[in-house]
Parts: structure tokens; C-alpha cells; sequence
């Protein structure tokens, strides 16, 4: 198993001061109520807020699309394909690239899905629904594989996060009646658990 090169999640913690260098203090600014990392050199208060992780439920036929993932956290675990929003893209377009990085596989983009609120890991779960058009793949370096499993064929116990079980259980329900109403949720444990 390769070292982990990145954690998840990502640290919050944050030593120097990030515009002059000095040494951070963690303190409740005047006129706030939560305490920030601050630097009482040049007086940069260190904001921080939750990360928008984006991805796809990719479907083709009866199938839907896992990848088995190969970087940690949940290494070997299957996931839907779905990442961290880069700066400069919207979730549709971050939805689009998660895709076409782990698995690469051709798809149209449809309806938002799933958008799940995961407060102990500081992260926000946002799911589309997308339509596969070619049964073709290139699984990037992120993915040990990735393939096309029918819902008896889920392979439910070794699923890398409790957003993406989730995401699929509504799928399979909602299937049978052909209409997949948008969902807003929390997960209020650690995404992984
Ligand atoms: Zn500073």
C-alpha cells in the first residue's frame, strides 16, 4: 500500500501566517465568535470554511459506474467518481473532471442528485446524476479499476464513504418510479465511518 499523499481530511491546521510568516495564535477576533487562527504581527485573520466535494453517479442501462480507488483515505474501497472542487470551476464542471480523471469515461451530465452536509469533516457532498455514453473506461492513476455493476452487484460492505452508500441507496429506490427528486441531507458522522 503506497504512503498516503495527501490526508482526508486535508489539515486545518495551520502554524504560520500565511502573508507575513510570523507565528499564528488561535484567538476570537474583536466583533467575531469563533476562534481563528491569528497573526498579532500583521494582523491577517486565517478564515477557514468547509470544501465542496463533487462527483457523479454515472449510469449505463441497468449499470452504474464504481471505481475501486487507489490512494488513501479507504484505499481499495469502491466510490462513485467524485473530488474536491478545484478554484475557478463549478461543481458541474468539478463533477465532469472527477469523472473523467478515476475512470475515464465518457458522459452527459444530468440532474444535481445528492447534496449532503458532513459537518465533522468540515465538507459539503454534492452528487449529479449522469448518463454514460460509451461502456469504455480509462481509470486514471486515482483508480485500481473501474466497471459497471447492476444493483445486486453493489458491492455494499466495501463502499469508501457513507455519502456515496447513501447516494446509491437513493438511487435504487427512486429508480423503480423513474423520477430522482434532488435530496439534501447530513451525515453526521465522520464521512468514512
Ligand atoms: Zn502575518
Amino acid at each position: 500500500m503506497p504512503a498516503p499523499s495527501f490526508y482526508f481530511p486535508a489539515p486545518r491546521t495551520q502554524k504560520f501566517c500565511s502573508q507575513c510568516g510570523a507565528a499564528l495564535v488561535i484567538r476570537i477576533p474583536p466583533d467575531d465568535n469563533r476562534q481563528r487562527d491569528v497573526c498579532e504581527n500583521c494582523g491577517a485573520i486565517h478564515y477557514q470554511n468547509p470544501r465542496n466535494v463533487v462527483g457523479v453517479l454515472p449510469v449505463l442501462d441497468d449499470t452504474v459506474l464504481l471505481c475501486k480507488r487507489a490512494i488513501q483515505p479507504r484505499y481499495g474501497k469502491w466510490t462513485l467518481p467524485a473530488g474536491f472542487m478545484e478554484l475557478s470551476e463549478t461543481t458541474a464542471q468539478g463533477a465532469m473532471r472527477e469523472t473523467q480523471e478515476e475512470a475515464g469515461a465518457q458522459i452527459e451530465l444530468g440532474p444535481l442528485y445528492t447534496v449532503i452536509d458532513v459537518p465533522a469533516v468540515n465538507q459539503v457532498h454534492i452528487f449529479y446524476l449522469g448518463k454514460v455514453l460509451s461502456p469504455e473506461l480509462h481509470p486514471g492513476p486515482e483508480s485500481l479499476e473501474a466497471g459497471f455493476f447492476k444493483e445486486s452487484e453493489i458491492p455494499w460492505g466495501d463502499l469508501a464513504f457513507r455519502t456515496v452508500s447513501s447516494t446509491l441507496e437513493h438511487y435504487f429506490k427512486d429508480k423503480p418510479s423513474g423520477q430522482f427528486p434532488t435530496r439534501h441531507y447530513d451525515v453526521l458522522f465522520p464521512v468514512g465511518d
